[in-house]
């Protein structure tokens, strides 16, 4: 029988079951939720930013540790590929003026749709409400909400650990007993950080536009917003894994914020002279109430460094990352030296791994989705390629 199970309906598993069906192989898709692919359709919120179309050496670099083994799956289905196959299902993309590419409508629902249409017509079954719980004596797998079963191949694309209520919640970790894991960690998330009771009533929720963030070994330009436990934002989830680092070394972390990037520290103190108040000429030197504010605050808490040194770098010490529950990723997943390099698993041959269940990370930017994506299609060839060996 030249069939398939893939367990998991997010943008890996679907990119999966594509590859294989094309290929003429029943191809059968679990999914513990009720509908297929929560995160993506989450991701639309935000405008879902499919790639990125800076040139590829460039972005293969934004993957670390994981760059060298992620480029062969990455070369196969680059950034451009990505692009032709959204157009292919009738979604036009853009590239904005960062870089970032994504659908004109900037919503993941017409192109989940269209994705689900095609995968229809090439004869790929959906089975929600099935949880994948293992396999058995047999060798069969295991389902809450389904019989077991026993397919020709079998490809997990269970997504990491982040947003557990869309239905990634890395449980299933137990059911792979025997096979090397690092634990999941939030990636690009908020930072945690002591405000004043006074600060945080008046400021929580209000941006802090225009700035650049850095720790001792990065630097992000961007947006960040004041939260009641600390900060999140663009700016800060591109700083979120140095800062881990930097949090599991030390247990803290510095957090420095230039408020007034486009203005030299000169041209800002002289600014800041004069003899009005400090809330005034902070006004004037074009700070915004919640970053005046921020550099209040340090103020009271007794900094006496120039206020040019406090806009210009702003100190924060930033005493953990928020949870899993509102991070864009997770870090963490299952080792790579557990796989071959066609994804299948050393210890289960006719099992292969896609999507963020595998131990990489990235930066927003269309980099998370991507790797999901290449890695969907890496594993759709291999188990093709299993099939065909016999
Ligand atoms: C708020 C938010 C915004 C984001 N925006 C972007 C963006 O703009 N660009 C970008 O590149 N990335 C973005 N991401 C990240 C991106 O959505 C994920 O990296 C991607 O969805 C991971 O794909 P995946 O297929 O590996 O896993 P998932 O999308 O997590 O899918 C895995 C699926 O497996 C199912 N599953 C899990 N366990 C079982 C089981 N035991 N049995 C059966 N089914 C199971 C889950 O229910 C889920 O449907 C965003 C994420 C969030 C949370």
């Amino acid at each position: 029988m030249r069939d398939a199970a893939i367990i998991g309906a997010g943008p890996a598993g679907l990119m999966a079951a594509e590859t294989l069906a094309r290929a003429g192989i029943a191809v059968t898709l679990y999914e513990r939720q009720a509908a297929p692919a929560r995160k993506f359709l989450m991701a639309g919120r935000g405008g879902l930013n499919l790639t990125h179309s800076e040139p590829l050496p460039q972005f293969l670099s934004r993957y670390g540790a994981a760059q060298a083994w992620l480029t062969p799956f990455i070369e196969a289905f680059p950034p451009e590929a990505v692009g032709a196959w959204c157009k292919g299902l009738g979604i036009e993309t853009f590239v904005g003026s960062s870089g970032r590419v994504f659908p004109r409508d900037m919503k993941a629902s017409p192109l989940l749709r269209a994705w689900l249409k095609r995968l229809g017509e090439l004869g790929v079954k959906l089975v929600p409400r099935a949880t994948w719980t293992g396999w058995d004596e047999t060798g069969a797998l295991r389902f809450a909400g389904a019989p077991s079963i026993t397919p020709a191949v079998t490809i997990l694309a269970l997504g990491g650990a982040s947003w557990p209520r869309l239905g990634s919640d890395g449980r299933w970790l137990a059911a792979l007993t025997g096979i090397a894991t690092t634990p999941f960690k939030p990636a690009n998330c908020g930072v945690l950080h002591h405000w004043s009771p006074q600060f945080i009533n008046r400021f929580a929720g209000q941006p802090l536009k225009r700035l650049i963030a850095s720790t001792a070994s990065h630097t992000a330009p961007g947006e960040i917003t004041i939260t009641r436990t600390g900060l999140e934002g663009g700016a800060i989830y591109a700083l979120s894994a140095p800062l881990r680092a930097q949090l599991e070394t030390t247990g803290h972390a510095l957090l420095q914020l230039d408020l007034r990037p486009d203005l030299p520290r000169e041209t800002l103190a002289a600014k800041l002279s004069g003899s009005e108040s400090l809330a005034t000429k902070l006004r004037k030197a074009g700070l915004s109430p919640p970053a005046a504010a921020l550099v209040q605050e340090l103020r009271h808490r007794g900094s006496n460094a120039p206020i040019a040194d406090l806009v210009k770098a702003l100190p924060l010490t930033i005493t953990g990352l928020a949870g899993l529950e509102r991070a864009i990723s997770s870090a963490g997943g299952v080792k790579r030296t557990e796989l071959t390099p066609e994804l299948m698993l050393r210890a289960r041959p006719g099992v292969f791994l896609a999507g963020e269940m595998l131990d990489w990370e990235a930066p927003t930017g269309g980099y998370l989705l991507q790797a999901c994506l290449a890695t969907g299609k890496a594993a759709g060839q291999g188990a093709l390629r299993w099939l065909a060996r016999g």
